[in-house]
């Protein structure tokens, strides 16, 4: 698209947009004087969609009015109003997902089942700058196999003097490791860069030589499109507070590729995961559901998932091919007015992303200061990154001209 460096132009993309009546389905943050902030913090926290305090409102009626009669009539099953949503918005079967716990949580029951280490082969592949979570998550399991974390953990990097990872360097990194990797778990987007791998390839690749994939999509689900069952994932995680503006700490997901669900491996179980016609049986003989739902152990946070069901309407009802798109564009052009205006600013987010950008500022730290005094509400990363997130669902051109107006004056300051 021919970009114009102009806040007419800005407007008129926001006119020509599809999308931008979502933004009244959100609550937008004001500062104490009552003026809209510039929200570019969706990567982190979404915003709260207006009828989510009405959903949670009825579950609240029900308790208040029913006691555990609500139970039966309704939160038996309550997760499963996310099911068909989830499994759209991640390219799953309705059995391959389910939403439950939280992500770093999931993140272990998944590799206590998809971690296995034999004799040959015991390495895990993940990324070097890896969320620090998902590294701990993942030194724990090593070690609670009774394994060294220095023999076991390929750490794949950006070469030298580069900051994003090479494609073509996790695939010779697979191939170089074939014999001896066990699992590779990568991010499907980098949250600090903001740059998307290729999770089809790396899938395929992974498991022709007979390795197990497993991606966390933190920063991909609700922010770029995803056909994990088709590209033959074995299993993946995500929270929902970030793009999918389920609210803070709401319930994460999980997928488990079908061939799986007949598992003969290890998992820990609880009685959510129980076949549900006989769970209530109380039977002590333990007889899984042959889905993702078996790797559920607890009833459901209802309150958590509440807020979760409004976001995901309005997720389900775009899709998120379109999403994407407007995420992109976003990007764009936030990508052609830094260019245009401030050079001197390089941005580390490849092409191959969604809306996160990720710049590195000179002046660092005090011109993000700056930013967020001036009502630009973005994040900072250590030890030089600026990240900032335009959300397809609630930002606008018109507020990332204003933000380059406003890192602009922050330079010159
Ligand atoms: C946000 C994020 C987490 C957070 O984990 P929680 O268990 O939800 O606190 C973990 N991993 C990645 C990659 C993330 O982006």
């Amino acid at each position: 698209m021919n970009y114009q460096n102009s806040i007419s132009f800005a407007k008129s993309l926001d006119k020509k947009d599809s999308l931008k009546n979502y933004r009244k389905e959100f609550h937008y943050p004001k500062d104490d004087n009552g003026n809209e902030l510039i929200y570019f913090c969706g990567n982190s926290l979404g915003l709260q969609p207006k009828k989510a305090s009405e959903q949670i409102g009825k579950e609240f009626s029900i308790w208040s009015k029913k006691g555990v009669l609500g139970q039966e009539t309704r939160w038996i099953d309550y997760h499963e109003r996310l099911t068909k949503s989830s499994a759209n918005l991640v390219g799953g079967r309705e059995t391959e997902v389910v939403i439950m716990n939280a992500l770093t949580v999931n993140i272990h029951l998944l590799l206590i089942s998809f971690y296995n280490p034999n004799k040959k082969r015991i390495k895990i592949l993940i990324e070097k700058d890896a969320f620090p979570s998902d590294k701990y998550a993942i030194q724990s399991q090593i070690e609670l196999h009774g394994l060294e974390v220095a023999n076991t953990l390929i750490e794949i990097g950006p070469r030298k003097g580069e900051k994003i990872i090479r494609d073509q360097d996790i695939m010779d990194s697979i191939e170089k490791n074939s014999d001896e990797l066990a699992l590779i778990y990568l991010g499907g987007l980098n949250y600090y860069t903001g740059q998307a791998f290729d999770m089809e390839s790396i899938a395929s690749f992974g498991r022709l030589r007979g390795i197990t994939v497993g991606f966390n999509l933190a920063h991909s689900a609700g922010n770029v499109p995803l056909k994990l069952h088709d590209w033959g994932v074995d299993f993946a995680a995500w929270c929902t507070y970030k793009y999918l503006c389920g609210g803070p700490g709401s319930p994460a997901g999980i997928f488990i590729h079908e061939q799986h669900h007949d598992w003969k491996g290890k998992r820990l179980l609880g009685w959510w995961g129980h076949e549900k016609e006989s769970r209530f049986e109380m039977s002590s003989q333990y007889k899984p559901i042959l889905s993702s739902e078996a790797w559920q152990i607890s009833n459901a946070p209802i309150m958590g998932m509440a807020p979760l069901i409004s976001s995901m309407e309005i997720f389900e009802k775009i899709g998120m091919e379109t999403i994407h798109k407007k995420g992109m564009q976003l990007s764009l052009f936030m990508e052609y007015l830094l260019k245009e205006n401030i050079p001197e600013i390089s941005i580390i987010t490849p092409k191959n992303r969604g809306c996160q950008l990720s710049i590195v500022v000179p002046g660092g730290r005090s011109i993000f200061d700056s930013l967020i005094n001036n009502g630009v509400v973005c994040d900072w990363r250590n030890p030089d990154v600026i990240r900032v997130a335009p959300h397809p669902l609630f930002n606008t051109y018109t507020e990332i001209f204003k933000f380059i107006n406003i890192l602009k004056k922050a330079l010159n300051g």
